[in-house]
């Protein structure tokens, strides 16, 4: 798709292919956009059509999350205590891009710091998915993944601490990646929990999905935790089939508390891989049960630590500075943060405190690695690991925001890949009623060559990432 569309706009006009989609957006009830960048967008457009260039994205607009930081555009995280911070330089991924001749077409929206699986927890409101537009999008990636499968936006970038770019693309029926961790540079993404998190795609395509890696990936000093090693483009290679590919099936990841529905959209996808040349088999990851708890001790402690620099005081909201400093630090954060973040950082404060630390962040370390053995150990059997992204498909706007535990638990598939750094891809494989339905394939450390080839083959023998939602 994305290289079809740059082929079209060689000949023709980014400025006018744009146009269109803000007047789009203008439109939509999806609410998927926080802010557009207009005015810097048009002027790339214009100098591409003036003299287009031969990057890898020429003249093709993206749509960039809220927390990653765009040089001149408002970088928020959906959070009120951000509102009107303007990033003076670009993140890693954003050099890259624009050196690629993408164009910035504007940010969107996101679960609070990223704090969330449903895009709820914004400032600016829920985004809406595409789908039925009375439920969630997924998050915390919600609006990049809604504004693409809704026409908005021919790709988008998200990230993902805990499964935000999987579950969005789950819920809206895209393809979604979460890299290898240090794969790509986290330089310039708002820190949420460094431990976990990675930015990644979210396109129609898996084809697209690879292209974008080839942009995004690769080593860059500024992130000490980016991977130094060779690049390679994942296009190479993206058609060669599953033929003989070996698939494990954790027996964890299916049963109680999986939709009827998605657990058959997942068996079809297995089925149709097996059909296409591979074999499956069942494996275990034995420690998936505690993968939860462990997950959200980690992050919420990472989170508690990471967003003590938001006082009000350097960038952001602002408040009276005629008080002391206590008072004005309290006034601001009271005000500046939503409910969902102060619960979190409360309770990562609490796991890091004297007396619990041992109690519960270090145990949850421990369980860490469990479960990074777990997938190690299953990865000396199997090629790849498939499962349902999510256990659900999208669920009504409204119908968990007020029980935490119950959005917590909808993770349980994706917290697991990023406690273990593995990469895994989300691809549509059915429907549950009208709403889209995620296969997510897993792969050992740096195996994204691996897990995209598969998610091709697979994309390529069924019809699910043609079909398009009636935005109404
Ligand atoms: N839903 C998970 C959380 O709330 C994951 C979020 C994410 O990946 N940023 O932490």
């Amino acid at each position: 798709m994305l290289s079809k569309l740059r082929a079209e706009l060689q000949g023709g006009s980014s400025e006018e292919y744009l146009c269109k989609l803000y007047e789009k957006i203008e439109k939509s009830s999806l609410n998927g956009f926080t802010t557009l960048a207009r005015d810097s967008a048009l002027e790339a457009a214009r100098n591409f059509d003036k003299s287009p260039g031969q990057g890898l994205l020429a003249g093709v607009p993206i749509a960039i999350k809220e927390c990653i930081s765009t040089r001149g555009i408002e970088t928020n995280c959906s959070s009120r205590i951000l509102r009107g911070y303007i990033p003076p330089y670009d993140a890693h991924v954003i050099e890259r891009l624009k050196a690629e001749g993408a164009i910035v077409m504007g940010k969107t929206n996101m679960d609070e710091f990223a704090m969330g699986s449903s895009t709820e927890t914004s400032c600016f409101g829920p985004t809406r998915n595409p789908w039925d537009i009375n439920c969630v999008p997924g998050g915390s990636s919600g609006g990049s993944a809604a504004v693409v499968a809704g026409g908005e936006a021919p790709c988008a970038l998200g990230s993902d601490t805990g499964g935000s770019v999987r579950c969005p693309a789950s819920f809206c029926g895209i393809v979604g990646l979460k890299p290898t961790y240090g794969l790509v540079s986290r330089y310039g993404l708002v820190a949420y929990a460094n431990s976990l998190e990675q930015i990644g795609p979210l396109t129609h395509t898996v084809e697209d999905t690879a292209l974008l890696m080839d942009i995004i990936a690769g080593h860059d000093a500024r992130d000490t935790t980016s991977a130094n090693r060779e690049s390679r483009s994942y296009l190479i290679g993206l058609h060669d089939g599953v033929q003989g590919l070996k698939i494990g099936i954790p027996k964890e990841y299916f049963g109680e508390g999986v939709n009827k529905d998605v657990e058959k959209a997942v068996w079809d996808g297995v089925h149709t891989l097996e059909r296409l040349g591979a074999t499956w088999q069942e494996v275990s990851l034995p420690h998936t049960k505690y993968a939860l708890a462990a997950y959200y001790v980690i992050a919420m402690s990472e989170a508690s630590s990471n967003l003590a620099r938001f006082d009000g005081l350097r960038y952001g909201l602002r408040d009276s500075e005629d008080k002391d400093w206590h008072t004005t630090f309290s006034a601001i954060r009271s005000k500046g943060f939503g409910p969902e973040v102060k619960r979190r950082i409360l309770l990562g404060t609490y796991a890091l405190s004297a007396g619990y630390y041992g109690r519960y962040y270090l145990k949850a370390l421990k369980v860490r690695t469990l479960i990074k053995d777990d997938f190690l150990k299953a990865f000396k059997d199997v090629d790849i690991i498939a499962g349902p992204t999510m256990p659900i498909p999208a669920f009504r706007i409204g119908e968990r925001i007020n029980d935490p535990l119950s959005l917590y638990l909808a993770d349980v598939f994706t917290v697991p890949i990023n406690l273990a750094g593995v990469p895994a891809v989300s691809v549509p494989c059915g429907f549950a009623g009208r709403l889209p339905v995620g296969l997510q394939l897993i792969g050992p450390h740096f195996g994204e060559a691996r897990v995209l080839q598969a998610a091709q083959a697979f994309e390529a023998a069924t019809p699910f990432h043609e079909k398009t939602p009636e935005v109404i």
